[in-house]
Order: C-alpha cells, then sequence, then structure tokens
C-alpha cells in the first residue's frame, strides 16, 4: 500500500479548542465470512496521540501513538495485523487526545504548539483467500463521541469520569482535515510500552490520605482496579519523588504539573491505566477512598529497547549507583532523550542526551532510538536557518542561536556514539551534512576571532560557582565543545576520503586550537579561573599527544584542583572526570572521588536515599531540606535527571574494562581498573559481535579474573601484564 494514502483520510472536529480534551470515534464494520479473512493490516496515524481498540481489545501496545516527532516535517504511522481480533460485526474505536501535538506543553505551558486541533487517519485492508479485498477507512460524517476524559495532558495528568451519562452521545461530526504539505509520514522506529511493575513497598495511612511508597524513581503509571471501587466514588492520586518532613507529599518541585490521575467509578468493573500522561514519581497520595491492598499497581514505562549492560559489586552503595543511573535511563528514555520525567518540562534536551548518551548504549541498545531522533534533530536543524541544533527538540518554531548560544548541547550532533559503540559507519556518514552546518555555525559565530564568545551555560549546575557565573566565564567550555565538534568532523572526513574539506577544516581547527591555548591556557599550565569542568574538557577535546609539555602541566593543575576540592564539575565536565583521572594515572584518586560522601559527589545522593541521579548535586541538602533555587521564574530541582549518571561509563569501561578498539567492538580491550573499596565485581556487556563478561574477587591479596571475549582482544591486568587473545574464555589469578 502506497502509505501517503493515509494523508488522505484524516479527520478532525472542528470545534473551539478545550485544553485536555479527548474524544471517541467508533467505526463500525461487518465481515459477512470469517473464515474466509486471508490478511488484515490497519494502518494508524494522527497528529496528537491516540489509542485504538478492536471489539475491546487493545491494538499494539505502543503507549503514547503515533509518538512525538516533528510533527511540521515527520509524522509517524503504525501498522498492525488484526485479523486474530476479528469477528463478524466489527467495533474500532479511537480516543483521540492532544498530546505533545496542541496540548498544554513547554516550561512556558502554552497549548497548540505544533497545531491546533488533533486529527487522526486509518486505513484497514482486508483481503479475503479469493483474492478480493475491502478496504474501510476514516472518512467525514464519522462522529465523534463524548467520553469518560473530563481531562488528559501530559504535566496535569488524566481526570476521567465513568458515572458521566454522557458518555458515547454525539458531539459532533469529524470533518476532512487538509493535511499539511512538506510532512512525510514513516514508520514507527521505537516504541514506548508499559514495562516492568513497581512493587509498593510501603504503605502509610494519614488522616483523611494515604501515602504509598514504592521504593523507586521511575517514569510510570499507575492503573486503579475499578473492582475494589462503589459505584460513584472518586480517587484522586497525586504523585511525587520526595516526602515532607510530616510524611505528606512533596510537589513543589513539579512547577505547574499538577500530576494528579482523578477517577470517578461508574458501573464499569474493570483496570483503568492512563492512557495519555505518565508521572515522574516514587510516592503516591491517595484521596477521597480508602485505600485496599490490590486497588493501585504501578509500572515503568519507558522505550522498548534491549537490555546490554549488567553490573553488580559488593559495595552496596557503588551497586546502588549504577541501579540508580540505569532508572534515570529508563525514566527519560521516554519518546526523546527528556531531561526529566516529573515537571512541566520533559523536553528532548541535546546536551543531557550526549552527556549521558555512552553510557546509556551499554545499558540498552540505544540506536534505534537515536536514529529516531535524529531525523527530528536533522529536519530542524535546517528549518532553524543558521545550523543550529537545537538545545531541545522537537520545537515547533526555528531555534536559530538566540541571545544565549547554548554550546555544548548542540553538538549532540557530533558526540552520539553510534559509530564506536554500534559499529554503525553508515550513521556516521550520513551525519556529515548536519554535523558541517554545525561547524560551519560556530566558524561563522566565531569569525577571525576563532573562538566563539558568546553568553552560554558553561559546565552547567556545577555547584561551586552558582550559575550566573558559569554563564559569564563559560568561553573555555563552550570553545573546547567548538574544537571538539572540528575533531569529529575531521574524523568522518578522513573516513570518507574528502581531503580538500579535510585540510579546510584542518587549517580552520589549528586556528581555533592555538587560539584556545592563547586565550585560556597559562604557560604553567592553569586554566583560566582555575575551573574544574574545563580541565577536563581541555584535556579531554583540546589538548592531545601532540601538546605533551603543555599537557603534562595543565595535568598537574587538573589533579592539584580535584585533590583540592573533590568533584566540581557540571553536566559536562562529569561525564569525563573519573575516566580521565584514571587516564592520567591518578586511579586511586578517581576512586576516592567516586567513593565520597560528601557534596557535590555521587555517593552523597545514595547516602540520602537517591533511587535516581538527581539534577543539582545538592537537590536536597545537608539539612535535608530541598534546594529550590530559582532559573528565571521557576524552581528547578529535579530527583530524576540522567546527566549525572553519566558515571556509568566508568563503571563499564573502567572497573569493568571494557572498551571497543574498532567500532563495534570487532576489537576489544578489556583492562579492569581495579580497587579495593569496589569489592568483587562482576558484569558485562552484550556487543554487536557478541558477549563480553568479566568478574573478579578478591581473596587476601589475590585476585581471580574470568573475562569471556567474542573478538580479538587486548587484556590488560591491574598488575601491568597483557595478553592479546581471540575469542574465549579466560582465567587470571594475580596479586595486587
Ligand atoms: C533542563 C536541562 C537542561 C538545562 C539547560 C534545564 O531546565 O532540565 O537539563 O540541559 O535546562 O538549559
Amino acid at each position: 500500500m502506497d502509505i501517503n494514502e493515509l494523508k488522505k483520510y484524516f479527520v478532525y472536529l472542528n470545534k473551539e479548542y478545550t485544553e485536555g480534551e479527548v474524544y471517541k470515534i467508533i467505526y463500525h464494520f461487518d465481515i459477512d465470512d470469517l473464515k474466509k479473512v486471508k490478511t488484515t493490516s490497519i494502518y494508524m496515524t494522527g497528529f496528537g496521540v491516540y489509542d485504538a481498540y478492536l471489539n475491546g481489545e487493545k491494538i499494539g501496545d505502543q503507549l503514547f501513538k503515533p509518538g512525538f516527532t516533528y510533527y511540521k516535517r515527520r509524522l509517524l504511522y503504525q501498522e498492525y495485523d488484526i485479523k486474530s481480533m476479528l469477528k463478524e460485526k466489527n467495533e474500532l474505536v479511537f480516543y483521540v487526545a492532544q498530546g505533545w501535538y496542541c496540548g498544554r506543553f513547554f516550561c512556558e505551558n502554552t497549548v497548540q504548539n505544533f497545531g491546533k486541533l488533533p486529527s487522526i487517519s486509518f486505513i484497514l485492508n482486508i483481503e479475503y483467500d479469493d483474492g478480493t479485498k475491502k478496504i474501510h477507512h476514516s472518512e467525514k460524517g464519522m462522529k465523534a463521541l463524548i467520553s469518560e476524559y473530563k481531562y488528559a495532558g501530559e504535566y496535569d495528568g488524566e481526570f476521567v469520569d465513568y458515572s458521566n451519562e454522557n458518555i458515547n452521545q454525539e458531539l459532533g461530526e469529524l470533518s476532512p482535515f487538509d493535511f499539511p504539505d512538506n510532512v512525510s509520514l514513516e514508520k514507527t522506529l521505537v516504541e514506548v510500552k508499559l514495562q516492568e511493575e513497581i512493587k509498593i513497598v510501603n504503605v502509610y495511612a494519614h488522616d483523611d490520605y494515604t501515602i504509598i511508597d514504592f521504593g523507586q524513581n521511575f517514569a510510570g503509571v499507575i492503573s486503579i482496579n475499578s473492582a475494589l471501587l462503589n459505584e460513584g466514588e472518586e480517587i484522586v492520586i497525586r504523585h511525587g519523588e520526595i516526602l515532607n518532613k510530616d510524611g505528606s507529599l512533596y510537589t513543589t518541585n513539579l512547577r505547574k504539573a499538577k500530576a494528579t490521575l482523578s477517577y470517578k467509578k461508574g458501573k464499569l468493573n474493570h483496570i483503568y491505566t492512563p492512557r495519555f500522561t505518565y508521572m515522574g514519581f516514587r510516592y503516591i497520595e491517595v484521596r477521597g477512598v480508602k485505600y485496599v491492598d490490590g486497588l493501585l499497581k504501578a509500572h515503568a514505562i519507558y522505550t522498548a529497547m534491549d537490555r546490554t549492560g549488567h553490573f553488580t559489586c559488593s559495595n552496596p552503595l557503588i551497586d546502588r549507583l549504577y541501579k540508580n543511573q540505569v532508572w534515570g535511563q529508563k525514566s527519560n528514555y521516554v519518546e526523546v532523550p527528556t531531561d526529566c520525567p516529573q515537571r512541566d518540562e520533559r523536553l528532548g534536551y541535546t546536551g543531557d542526551g550526549h552527556v549521558f548518551a555512552l553510557t546509556g548504549s551499554y545499558n540498552f541498545d540505544t540506536s534505534k532510538f537515536w536514529y529516531n531522533f535524529f531525523k527530528d534533530l536533522a529536519l530542524q536543524q535546517l528549518d532553524n536557518g543558521d545550523g543550529n541544533v537545537s538545545p531541545f527538540l522537537p520545537h515547533p518554531n526555528p531555534r536559530p542561536v538566540g541571545f544565549m548560544s547554548m554550546q555544548g548541547w548542540g553538538s549532540a550532533v557530533s558526540i552520539i556514539p553510534i559509530y564506536e559503540q554500534y559499529g554503525d559507519l553508515d550513521f556516521f556518514k550520513n551525519q556529515l551534512t548536519q554535523i558541517k552546518k554545525y561547524v560551519d555555525l560556530e566558524i561563522k559565530k566565531a569569525g577571525n576571532k576563532y573562538l566563539w564568545n558568546a553568553i552560554s551555560l558553561g559546565d552547567w549546575l556545577s555547584l561551586r560557582k552558582g550559575i550566573a557565573w558559569q554563564a559569564m566565564n563559560n568561553h573555555p567550555v563552550s570553545n573546547a565543545f567548538f574544537i571538539n565538534d572540528l575533531r569529529i568532523l575531521l574524523k568522518l572526513l578522513k573516513i570518507l576520503n574528502k581531503s580538500d574539506e579535510y585540510n579546510y577544516y584542518k587549517d580552520i581547527y589549528n586556528k581555533v586550537k592555538s587560539k584556545y591555548i592563547k586565550s585560556f591556557i597559562s604557560k604553567k599550565g592553569k586554566v583560566k579561573k582555575d575551573y574544574q569542568g574545563t580541565y577536563v574538557l581541555v584535556l579531554k577535546h583540546v589538548l592531545d599527544e601532540n601538546d605533551k609539555e603543555l599537557r603534562a602541566l595543565v595535568i598537574n593543575k587538573f589533579v592539584e584542583n580535584v585533590k583540592k576540592h573533590g568533584l566540581d564539575t557540571g553536566f559536562f565536565g562529569t561525564e569525563h572526570l573519573l575516566p580521565l583521572l584514571v587516564d592520567v594515572g591518578e586511579e586511586k584518586l578517581a576512586f576516592d572521588v567516586l567513593l565520597s560522601e560528601k557534596c557535590p559527589g555521587w555517593l552523597y545522593q545514595v547516602k540520602a536515599g537517591a533511587t535516581t541521579t538527581w539534577e543539582r548535586w545538592d537537590a536536597l541538602k545537608e539539612d535535608g531540606t530541598v534546594n529550590e533555587e530559582k532559573s528565571g521564574n521557576d524552581n528547578m530541582v529535579s530527583f530524576n535527571h540522567y546527566s549525572f549518571g553519566s558515571v556509568g561509563e566508568f563503571y563499564y569501561q573502567y572497573i569493568l574494562g571494557i572498551k571497543p578498539l574498532e567500532p563495534g567492538y570487532k576489537k576489544i580491550q578489556i583492562k579492569p581498573i581495579v580497587d579495593k573499596r569496589i569489592g568483587n565485581v562482576s558484569g558485562s556487556y552484550l556487543s554487536k559481535s557478541g558477549l563480553i563478561s568479566i568478574n573478579y574477587y578478591h581473596d587476601n591479596n589475590q585476585l581471580t579474573i574470568n573475562i569471556e571475549t567474542p573478538s580479538p582482544t587486548t587484556i590488560i591486568l591491574p598488575n601491568g601484564d597483557s595478553y592479546e587473545v581471540g575469542a574465549g574464555k579466560y582465567k587470571y589469578q594475580i596479586n595486587i
């Protein structure tokens, strides 16, 4: 079938916009002889969010269909085989909601962002054994019906009333909706689904409400078993990440998001699960009814991806931190790489996305997730006009560089490690246009100064200096990204054998780099303002083996800085801090930083009870109160931001020691960095070349290491011994 046919059958309810409205569409059709049906495929899509049922059964298990994309250019569709669900008399039901397309969204809490009203389209193809075909599709004149929903929206939640006597009464006739030009229809690549159940850990009864603790912060939904409610009863559930001192629910950090479910029971006994929203929470507050066992169940939701990485160790805090970063990913790989799942934001941030991307690519196979996002990134970049890659997307309007440049965010275009981790050279090659566009913008903005010194955010949310200081002193951070983008572009041009372009950009790279060194690094190796995040980025992105002497001086200052301050990095510096310390020969210091229980530090969070990583190092202050410092008009404190979870990279590449020597792990290095304080360690990574696993345990001063590898591998043991081995299983015992 030509999928563009779907464009012809778009219908919508042409009425005044009411925020949060959800209506139903019912379509009836008969099948003469069920036994003679050979195949049936249904193709469905819509602007907004839809959910479809055939004869009461949900079609497919994807949530939030058709998915969140840059609707101005790209809309997804779903295709299902529904033969087994057919009856002689059939009822096809669509729930149509506003979703990201025209529901309330973005920090500004605006409505109708991508379009005015939701619409849907479907085509149902039935083929009989004798070759005859019957086609059904959405058409004008179909009726929209009143649903049980009083409201459904991303931030506020769902309010349903099954006692409403007007359910299924006519709301109006559907009209044809003109499918906009320049929007392509593409088949869904990734699906957000209902995932594992999160069990209730504690129930606390208060005078007029109940608090339920799930023991884990996560993005998910609560299901209600209405059989345990009386007709006319209304249950109201609010979600939150932490509790106040008096045991009540803390919700200030949700800002304008109400994060509420309210359900009024009618005659129906069923399991109700929200369709058009999800929440970021660990606790819920239940009001309106007495909580009884079995009334509520929670499930996590996230993009379906194969789990590829595992880690466990005998140090419980380090083990918990590993789990926390995995939960950060589950909670934020929801359609797009969101910053957080709870407050009125939940946007696809490029900066947060790339600092966590390497960690994420070990935990799960994230390739399709990024293929999908990068399609929107490319289209949005085109529409931005100047080549800018938006700090977050999809966004309905062009996002050229504004008064603030947000350097470091757009560099996601060059950083996401799909090629290195999965060996997908085609993806990398296809990035050429995007990377070049972005680098050309950086070059243009830098002009003949060869540095792009604009207002930006620096090493976002590093603690000591504060947001305003970072903004004013961001240039060494921002321009380290500029250099890194150039470096990655050069690597790609080399692979593609484009020598003219290579020479052109290499010349610029040299100029930018020497200007950088002159402007920001003193002869003694001190980076301007002695700012830890910059040391990290300079050593990671700016100075290489060609700058041996200066690099050695910078390393000294960097190590001095870490010894003096401990961890003092923000989003960008944190990703590379521990790897870099090991790479410059400071293994013990790296583990001291990892194991520090002081703020700022990972274990400070773990000790404070975190089950995910926080947005701010001091989201909970030492006195247990929440850091409600404002950014603009709003507070900004999430307990489920994955950026600082980029420490996962250190677990896989250093504690386990698994790194690719060739893209896609066709050649591997296994070099575990061992510290007794971490205890016994076991972990694995299912690479594209096969399973890599390693475990090691201590017995007094003896260390036993077991390794399994699928490819030619260089094994480097903690005592310095090294071995070149082929695929196989190996065991070593050494004294340390
Ligand atoms: C988001 C981010 C983001 C930052 C940068 C915040 O509001 O939550 O994580 O990277 O803004 O502007």
